[in-house]
């Protein structure tokens, strides 16, 4: 039955998808029977690929994986709340701490049954960031080592 099993929310802006988002996803998937990766569709962002294609190629990137793909816009309380989820987020330099702590304690303050996971990310992913593979990717770097094949087609 679907209500016992286990469910992780992985939310992000996901502008796109890289091998670090990807690891943390995997070891998820360790921890969790299901994952759902939920990508913000964010009002105040000006993100480089659409909703609808971060979502396409997160899609193309998990298949064969126990993930669901889908965006999701307003709070992430209500749609973890909806899910019956527990949320995962990653730790990378010291600098993600502050911020992902403050979101988590205003979530738990929102939510107080809902719970964040953080999984450290590994060595090799400390420095990856989406917004660097598309600086790279923009003035003609090589990133083929830091963005899944269905990603890197598309930044191409
Ligand atoms: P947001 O705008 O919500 O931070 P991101 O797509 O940048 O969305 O990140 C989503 C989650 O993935 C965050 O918890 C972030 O720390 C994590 N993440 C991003 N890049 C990496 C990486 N290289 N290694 C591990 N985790 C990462």
């Amino acid at each position: 039955m679907d209500e016992n099993k286990k469910i992780a929310v992985f939310p992000g802006s996901f502008d796109p998808i890289t091998n670090g988002h990807m690891d943390i996803l995997k070891r998820a998937l360790a921890l969790f029977d299901k994952v759902i990766v939920a990508v913000l569709n964010n009002e105040n962002k000006t993100p480089q690929f659409s909703a609808e294609v971060r979502v396409q190629m997160i899609k193309e990137s998990t298949q064969g994986l126990r993930v669901e793909v889908e965006s999701f816009s307003g709070l992430l309380t209500n749609y973890v709340k909806e899910k019956n989820a527990v949320v995962i987020r990653s730790l990378r330099a010291t600098s993600d701490f502050e911020n992902e702590f403050q979101m988590s304690v205003m979530n738990n303050h929102l939510s107080p049954q809902m719970e964040t996971v953080f999984l450290m990310t590994r060595k090799e992913y400390l420095f990856l960031s989406s917004s660097a593979v598309k600086e790279v990717a923009k003035f003609g770097g090589n990133v083929k080592d830091m963005v899944p094949e269905p990603v890197l087609k598309r930044l191409v």
